[in-house]
């Protein structure tokens, strides 16, 4: 019998040669998300299977057929789904809703999910995601939209556009599922089996059914905005203000109801044509009584998840910058014993100062080293040998230039080096007209 040690389906394997992609999407949504005042939450990846239950809602899609549950003994748990539901819980676990309000954490974490498996669709994926508890008001849903909006544009996406709606709090959904199981009773029997469900339980879930079927249908449905309250109007009225005044073009879409139960008022979608079906980069909205239901006082909250995989495959076709990775400062060709262990030693140095310095490992000749070093792009490079041992001098070699300096192969090295690299990203940054979004040495990465 033949063992499978291939990874599961629909997970994918990241390697350094493409970590930089990922390096590049995660400091800017650190940098973008502190900006903001937010700070890093780190959830555990499994929970215990009712808090999704709970939270989630037992009519979505994630609920019914997505989830991952394991039964561990005695226990039932459920690897994370999305996140917002464990950041809920440890926000409330760890106290952080009796401190100052409002509260903000980000998070960037893994999340599975049964689905089938396509591009943008995978069952390990990860999302960047963020969550702010304790303000009602309109301008927090601005400042949550704005910040994901600042975080797409800082990463140099293009063509994305904003679809905002509001799904109203209880009271005005009570009405709107009233008018919405009228409409869909008249068609039941054409609805999926598990729309027919969804119309006893929760018909806004009929609205986000991807059977083709279930959507003709639903294209004439009554729609969520002409059932708002005074209040919940007054509030959208205010975000649409607030996104206009911060120049952040936005369309409504009625349609928008997002996969999760726990939505109130605003849901908003960051959507790009241009990937094909899976075009929602990041969803999001304002969830005003999930944190009672999970045993908080009522406070009401909002946020937004991003899928990483689906920004890389958008910031791929649209050629967007990366950081760039970490190339090696300085390659040593070494000669003999002597030559190694001094290799060694001012690699260590210069390790010290915060320089990628490497020298043979693999018992190559001369030749072979210096096509080596050539390969993995050395910006300097030393030969040492069994002379420079001695004389206590070798020479230093640009690799691009093809200039050679002395230097002194004692204490002084990582210093003098320091120089003569100063001397090289101040040629590079004239070059590029003092462009230093991407450092040269990488320091950033
Ligand atoms: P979709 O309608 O595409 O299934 P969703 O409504 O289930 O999305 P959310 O639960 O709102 O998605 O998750 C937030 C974001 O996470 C999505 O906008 C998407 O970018 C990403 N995402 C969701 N599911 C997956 C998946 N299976 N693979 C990759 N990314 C995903
Ligand atoms: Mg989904």
């Amino acid at each position: 019998m033949s063992i499978n040690i291939k990874r599961p389906n629909g997970t994918e394997d990241v390697t350094p040669k493409n970590v930089h992609k990922w390096h590049t999407i995660e400091k800017i949504a650190r940098e973008t998300a502190e900006s903001f005042g937010f700070g890093e939450i780190r959830i555990p990846t499994f929970e215990n299977t009712d808090l999704f239950l709970r939270s989630v809602g037992e009519t979505t899609d994630v609920v019914q057929k997505e989830m991952y549950t394991v039964k561990a003994k005695e226990s039932e748990f459920t690897l994370r789904p999305e996140g917002t539901a464990g950041t809920i819980r440890a926000m409330l676990q760890n106290g952080l809703l009796n401190e100052a309000l409002p509260q903000r954490v980000y998070y960037i974490l893994s999340c599975f999910r049964h689905e089938r498996p396509q591009a943008g669709r995978l069952r390990e994926f990860h999302q960047f995601g963020l969550e702010m508890a304790g303000s009602s008001s309109p301008a927090a849903d601005a400042e949550v939209i704005s910040l994901a909006k600042t975080m797409l544009d800082r990463l140099g996406l293009k063509n994305i556009e904003l679809y905002i709606n509001s799904i109203g709090c209880p009271a005005c959904r009570a009405k709107y599922h009233e008018a919405l199981r009228n409409y869909f009773n008249l068609r039941k029997e054409e609805l999926c089996e598990t729309c027919q469900e969804r119309l006893i339980k929760n018909p806004m879930r009929i609205l986000d059914c991807k059977s083709p079927v279930c959507q003709e249908i639903g294209k004439n449905a009554p729609l969520i905005l002409d059932y708002l309250c005074e209040e919940c109007s007054e509030h959208f009225e205010k975000l649409k203000k607030y996104l206009t005044d911060l120049d952040i073009e936005f369309k409504v879409n009625p349609k928008i109801v997002r996969g999760l139960d726990y939505y109130t008022k605003t849901v908003f979608e960051f959507v790009t044509t241009e990937i094909g079906a899976q075009g929602t980069v990041c969803g999001g909205g304002r969830y005003d009584g999930l944190i009672e239901q999970l045993g908080g006082q009522h406070t009401p909250a909002l946020g937004f998840a991003m899928g990483i995989e689906r920004l890389l495959i958008v910031m791929e076709k649209q050629d967007c910058d990366y950081l760039v990775p970490k190339k090696c400062d300085i390659y040593f060709a070494t000669m003999g014993e002597n030559a190694l262990e001094k290799a060694m030693k001012l690699s260590k140095a210069l390790r010290e100062y915060g320089y990628f310095a490497e020298y043979d490992m693999m018992g190559r000749g001369l030749k072979a080293q210096m096509k080596y070093a050539n390969k993995i792009n050395a910006a300097f490079t030393v030969v040492l040998g069994d002379n420079e041992i001695e004389s206590g001098i070798a020479k230093l070699k640009e690799m691009e230039k093809g200039t050679e300096t002395d230097i002194r192969l004692d204490e002084k090295f990582a210093p003098a080096f320091e120089e003569i690299y100063f001397d090289k990203i101040l040629d590079i940054m004239e070059e590029q007209g003092g462009d230093t979004l991407f450092s040269f040495t990488g320091e950033d990465n």
